[in-house]
């Protein structure tokens, strides 16, 4: 469903992705990791033309995202993406946040943007908090809104990056629970993050990223039980 073949990307003289392939089918949950600096929240940018690249090409359910006449902003609104500081609108409320994209990009009435928002609200526990704004909830709920305002787009797939970097850890669970409940539905998803546990528990593919390569390919057993570079053993020692 995303292929990304051959990408290369710089900024000025300095080589952020370095020749990066990968494809995930539809229901893979794939675990993107690697060391700071390395390129993961550039390589997942680059699945919903956030991030323009110089070489290579990506496609999204066979549409061609860096080509010219793409429509970007149709592409990016069947592609959820959720980041680690959860941007919501903070002068909407929670409401506002889920329905906004809704109407006005896939032009739902509001009744039908509302009733969609407020399912998804209350799939990730927080209906009653629907009339509040983002800066009366905790991390751990803002990023779950977030989730939830990306699902009611009806995403094809969703793209995380760390999304539990910036929680106090009493919130991290709340947020992981969200995200391994959508893996288990079948959810297509690429996911940069350093908890393992998570990956562990529903990831089916794991990509370790080290100066901008791509060093591992490999499903979750192959990447924690055999991992192929020194590097990425060396990683994996440290961060488990
Ligand atoms: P982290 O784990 O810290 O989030 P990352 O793996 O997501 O790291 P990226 O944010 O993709 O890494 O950055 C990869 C490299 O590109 C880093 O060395 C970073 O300094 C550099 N970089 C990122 N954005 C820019 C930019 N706009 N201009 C120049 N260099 C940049
Ligand atoms: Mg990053």
């Amino acid at each position: 469903m995303i292929e990304i073949t051959n990408i290369s990307k710089w900024y000025g003289q300095f080589q952020v992705l370095k020749d990066c392939s990968t494809r995930v089918e539809k229901g893979d949950v794939m675990v993107i990791c690697g060391p700071s600096g390395s390129g993961k929240s550039t390589l997942i940018k680059t699945v919903n033309g956030l991030e323009p690249f110089q070489q290579g090409h990506i496609t999204v359910d066979g549409t061609a995202v860096g080509a010219k006449g793409t429509d970007l902003p149709a592409l990016r609104a069947r592609i959820g993406m959720v980041f680690q500081n959860f941007e919501l609108f903070p002068h909407l409320s929670v409401r506002d946040n889920l329905t906004l994209g809704q109407i006005k990009v896939l032009g739902r009435s509001d009744e039908e943007a509302t009733a969609r928002g407020l399912q998804y609200l209350d799939r990730v526990g927080l209906l009653a908090q629907q009339d509040k704004f983002p800066s009366q909830l905790s991390g751990g709920q803002q990023q779950r809104v977030a989730i939830a305002r990306a699902l009611a787009m009806d995403p094809i797939a969703m793209l995380f990056d760390e999304p539990t970097s910036a929680l106090d850890p009493e919130m991290i669970n709340e947020v992981l629970d969200v995200m391994v409940g959508l893996a288990q539905e079948g959810m297509t998803m690429m996911v940069v993050t350093h908890e393992m546990g998570f990956a562990r528990k529903v990831a089916n593919r794991v990509v370790f990223m080290d100066q901008g390569s791509i060093l591992e390919d490999s499903s979750k057993d192959e990447f924690f039980h055999a991992p192929q570079t020194e590097r990425a053993r060396d990683f994996l020692a440290r961060i488990i």
